[in-house]
């Protein structure tokens, strides 16, 4: 049995993997019931893909906004079209686990709630997951440390009711007397997210709040994503400045990840060995987000003198040139993701194949031969007859291997090993 601490995105994401492949598992939340207020304001084109994957996206895309562009102070500074093309979503947070619940119940699970991990017992041959945010209690069970620090001490957000003449295709920043404020469209015909450093600045009457949050952003990375037979995701594994929306996709991608690891081994396909590469493949993504979002935040949103003329004079100019947007955008959809290590080999290795991205199973180009003996290790695969080199991709998207037919059988019980069937007790 998977036992996931906690039904936010990350582990509602996990799950819904999980039973894809049959898994067992079990999903408990400390809460009383689902969350009502948004946090994430958006799915990344990432996400989104991971969301179809899980058969979870749903609606969203007919309900999001699509961001055409960033204003600066009125002015356009970057085009955000090419986002809006790969996927990107204005959408509430709480719609997307609206719809992994959904799927999740679909797939003969509900959520616990008003179960706190501490009052579940784990046994031996259980798996454990801390999906449980920030202050994870598996985390700290684990005795794993959470090694960060403060990025900005006040950050107020707010959801307002407002009947402002702005186009509800873009996101506005203005800085002026007020300092600097971010100004999001949410779904709903007056509905906006107002987020500063600096104070209470607002382009003209507020109708209503609908929620309103003073919060101190922080950068942190937990020390490792694995104890034995206790792993961490999302929130729990990693947190850093909201700037650039990654926390939720980054979170769904790690459920992504570890969901069909975990069902190989679960189901005696492959060894414990396989599990380590969770980590090797996310920490790394993790660590990029935090080394991103906070020098970010602190230019665009500092208060000192130096970060201020460094913003003005230097980093919003620069948004404009189409080198500095593609690199933006490429890094913001985490459509660029690209893994290394023994999942990712040969050419492209460990790069995500676009036209198998909505795929969701294993996908084999080659010979029949090698069919069998992917299914026999994999179960599930899809197969397109080639000649020439094989090819294998991941649940996720990514080329896993690359090389001759004749090589295949030695390199998946390589990267698999030989499974330890039937399971006894596995923690370290
Ligand atoms: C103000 C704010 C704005 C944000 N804006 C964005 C954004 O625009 N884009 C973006 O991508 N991200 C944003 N984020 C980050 C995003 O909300 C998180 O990254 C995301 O919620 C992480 O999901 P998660 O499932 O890992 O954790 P969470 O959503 O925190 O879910 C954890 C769950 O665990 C439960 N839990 C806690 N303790 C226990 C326990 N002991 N036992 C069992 N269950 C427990 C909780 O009740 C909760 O349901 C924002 C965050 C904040 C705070």
């Amino acid at each position: 049995m998977v036992i996931i601490a906690g039904a936010g995105p990350t582990g509602l994401a996990l799950a819904c993997g999980l039973r894809q492949y049959g898994v067992d598992v079990r999903v408990v939340d400390a809460a009383d019931r689902p969350a009502t207020t948004s946090r994430a304001l958006g799915v990344q084109p990432r996400g989104a893909e991971v969301l179809y994957r899980l058969g979870a996206l749903g609606d969203l895309p007919d309900k999001a906004i699509r961001l055409d562009a960033l204003r600066l102070n009125g002015v356009q500074r970057l085009d955000l079209r090419p986002m809006a093309g790969a996927g990107a979503l204005i959408a509430s947070q709480t719609w997307v686990e609206a719809r992994l619940r959904d799927r999740l119940s679909a797939l003969g699970v509900e959520v616990e709630w008003g179960t706190p991990i501490s009052e579940v017992p784990v046994s031996d041959d259980d798996w454990l997951v801390g999906c449980d945010g920030a202050h994870s209690a598996v985390r700290k069970m684990a005795g794993i440390s959470f090694d960060g620090e403060a990025v900005m001490e006040n950050f107020l957000l707010r959801d307002v009711h407002a009947r402002w003449d702005l186009d509800r295709s873009s996101v506005h920043i203005y800085i002026n007397d007020g300092g600097l404020t971010a100004i999001f469209p949410l779904p709903g015909d007056d509905l906006w997210r107002v987020m500063s450093p600096d104070g209470r600045w607002a382009p003209g009457e507020i109708d209503a709040v609908d929620w309103e949050s003073t919060f101190r952003i922080h950068k942190r990375l937990a020390s490792t994503y694995r104890r034995g037979n206790v792993f961490l995701a999302g929130d729990a594994a990693h947190i850093h400045s909201p700037l650039g929306g990654q926390g939720m996709n980054t979170g769904l991608g790690d459920a992504e990840n570890l969901a069909w690891k975990l069902a190989l081994v679960v189901q005696g396909r492959a060894s414990e060995k396989l599990l380590d590469t969770y980590e090797a493949e996310r920490r790394p993504i993790a660590a990029a987000v935090l080394g991103s979002t906070t020098p970010a935040t602190r230019i665009s949103m500092g208060s000192g003198r130096v970060q201020r003329l460094l913003r003005d004079l230097v980093v919003f100019p620069a948004l404009s040139l189409p080198p500095v947007q593609r690199l933006i955008i490429g890094f913001a959809s985490q459509l660029g993701v690209k893994y290394s290590g023994p999942l990712a080999v040969g050419k492209h290795g460990g790069e995500r194949m676009p036209a198998f991205a909505r795929t969701g199973k294993w996908v084999l180009a080659g010979p029949s031969t090698c069919l069998e003996v992917a299914r026999d290790r994999l179960g599930d695969v899809v197969h397109h007859e080639r000649a020439g080199d094989t090819l294998l991709v991941r649940p996720d998207g990514h080329m896993a291997w690359r090389g001759p037919s004749e090589r295949f059988s030695a390199w998946l019980n390589e990267v698999l090993g030989v499974p330890e069937t039937p399971r006894l007790t596995t923690r370290s």
